[in-house]
């Protein structure tokens, strides 16, 4: 473990990309069988591969208990220790220094492995808390800062996945477009690692259990963009408002994955339990939605069902679920997803689901007009707007690609990150519900603030956004906050103009958070281009006005 914490030191410590890649290069090819795995997941964030639904259960009181006690401090210096870093890993080798815990136990790689898996298998909390304190104990700071970012599941040392990636490509002098698709596919880097050692990476396949990337579909500006894009023939189909959802079934076992590849099989029992009464083995991709008396409810009404480990039956018989598949890429051993869209339909509906499944509404669309339509209709049915796809298309796990488009109500809805907060006011002065937040530079880390929202929660999501906020609190200004930007916000507006105000260089109209994306990382947020469409494509409208009415007086937007 001594030499797993000294790289994530040193990749930690640099911000050359390229020195990181080097670094954990050269240690990934000095290891073994066993510890290759491992390691790679580990320097992923996981402790777990992905198809293994355990998880460590190890929360902020469970390491205060630990630290309080091999440390010797109080709560009192805890929370100072931890308002200075800000990360419990920092936080824990801080304590473990000024304890003068120096000595390290020389604890193997495969050990700290050991210790996590006894301490998935433990119910008990005291119980569980022991274990972490006899593990920790035997770490010196070093290795102890980073057995506990591990337990907390977020490594937080400047190494993006395709970072990971590109370090196997490097270590067993393999292509990194083909570690790259192996990872889409086995959705599991140690897995990856180990089919770099033997050269077998072409051989990765979708295996039942191991959740897959999801597809994802690049936004376009109308109906005569994707006709421009797609040809002649497109295929739509409903952009329904719900949780992406990944359903893996055979015989035996039947797992439901979130577009975050968590598995959520508990907090959806009736979907699982009817997933048991399938056909064959299957792997489908689609959304959960709740759905009550023969109709979609809103994703309002499904937000109740969210966060819940295992609902009551109350919580289950009040909102209901369903699972709406769009699409099949396993069936009965085989892999489909190199089979075109068409084909892949066609089995999804020879399965003829009902009852708690049910299959993505679908139409065929050869122009802008009846695209046109088409949004509208599916408007009316109350969803989103539409996805047109390529019926020619694989399907390509973890990519934004041009086969799926999604074509949304425009100056709809920005994804965006909380990177600042404030006190409100009257009745909100005791929380933070005045939030700064922010869209992604493209093809970088950089985040630009673009806005601020105050309304759209509840007073319950407040409450706790206001404990996730000062968690995650980097520095406090007394009237502002910055954080930890990782709490990803929907949010609403009415227009988007070219101002100074923000460091984006845009300001949204009446912005209004509409929902709380869970689901979603920060590393998928809105970027600036996006921004940048919308508001050219709202200065192109405004000029048509202009043209239109003969006289410059429209009004611009904002
Ligand atoms: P967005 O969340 O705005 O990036 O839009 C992409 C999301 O739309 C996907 O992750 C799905 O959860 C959702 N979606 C809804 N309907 C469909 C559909 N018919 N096909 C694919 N994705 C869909």
């Amino acid at each position: 473990m001594r030499r797993f914490a000294e790289v994530a030191e040193a990749i930690g410590a640099t911000s050359s990309k390229l020195e990181k890649v080097r670094l954990l290069g050269d240690y990934l090819a000095a290891l073994d069988e066993q510890r290759l795995p491992v390691a790679t997941r580990f320097f992923a964030g996981r402790v777990f591969p992905p198809s293994d639904p355990r998880v460590l259960q190890v929360g902020g009181a469970a390491l205060s208990a630990v630290l309080r006690e091999l440390g010797g401090v109080d709560n009192e210096d805890l929370s100072s220790i931890w308002r200075k870093y800000a990360d419990s890993g920092e936080t824990t080798q801080e304590v473990f220094r000024r304890a003068g815990r120096t000595t390290s136990s020389d604890t193997d790689i495969l050990d700290v492995v050991a210790a996590f898996d006894e301490i998935a298998s433990i119910s008990g909390a005291r119980a569980r808390t022991r274990a972490v304190s006899d593990l920790l104990a035997r770490c010196d700071p070093l290795e102890a800062k980073y057995v506990t970012k591990l337990m907390a599941g977020d490594m937080r040392i400047g190494l993006r996945e395709g970072l990971v990636e590109e370090a196997i490509g490097a270590a067993f002098s393999r292509p990194r477009a083909a570690v790259e698709r192996a990872n889409m596919v086995t959705g599991d880097l140690g897995e990856v690692a180990l089919l770099a050692l033997h050269d077998e990476l072409e051989s990765a396949q979708p295996r039942l259990f191991s959740p897959l990337r999801f597809m994802l579909a690049s936004p376009v500006a109308d109906a005569a963009e994707v006709i421009a894009r797609l040809g002649a023939e497109v295929w739509v189909e409903d952009k329904y408002d719900g949780i992406r959802c990944q359903l893996h079934r055979d015989e035996h076992r039947v797992a439901l994955f979130s577009r975050d590849l968590n598995d959520v099989t508990q907090q959806f029992p009736e979907v699982a339990g009817a997933a048991r009464e399938l056909p064959g083995s299957l792997l489908l991709d689609g959304e959960l939605l709740a759905f009550r008396d023969g109709r979609v409810r809103s994703f309002f009404e499904l937000q109740t069902r969210l966060g819940r480990k295992s609902p009551p039956q109350s919580v289950i018989d009040a909102v209901p679920v369903i699972f709406t598949a769009w699409d099949i890429l396993y069936q009965d051993g085989e892999s489909l997803l190199d089979h075109p869209l068409r084909e892949r339909r066609h089995r999804l509906d020879d399965l003829h689901l009902g009852g708690r499944f049910a299959t993505a509404h679908q139409e065929r669309a050869s122009g802008v007009e009846q695209l046109e339509q088409l949004f509208i209709d599916a408007r009316e049915r109350h969803n989103e707007g539409l996805l047109a796809k390529d019926p020619d298309s694989a399907y390509t796990p973890g990519r934004r690609g041009l086969a799926w488009l999604k074509l949304k109500k425009p100056l709809d809805t920005l994804d965006v990150v909380v990177v600042g907060a404030e006190w409100g006011h009257g009745k909100r002065r005791d929380v933070l519900s005045d939030v700064t937040f922010a869209v992604r530079v493209d093809d970088s880390d950089e985040l630009v603030p673009i806005g601020k929202a105050y309304s759209g929660l509840t007073d319950a999501e407040i409450d706790t956004m206001t404990k996730m906020l000062l968690d995650r609190t980097l520095q406090d200004r007394g009237h502002y906050r910055s954080v930890v930007p990782d709490i990803v916000l929907e949010v609403a507006f009415d227009s988007v103009q070219p101002s100074t105000r923000h460091r984006s260089g845009y300001a949204l109209r009446f912005p209004r958070i509409v929902n709380w994306r869970h689901d979603k990382p920060a590393s998928e947020i809105d970027t600036l281009s996006r921004v940048r469409q919308i508001a050219e494509s709202l200065i192109e409208e405004r000029e048509q006005l202009v043209d239109r009415a003969g006289n410059p007086t429209a009004e611009p937007a904002g």
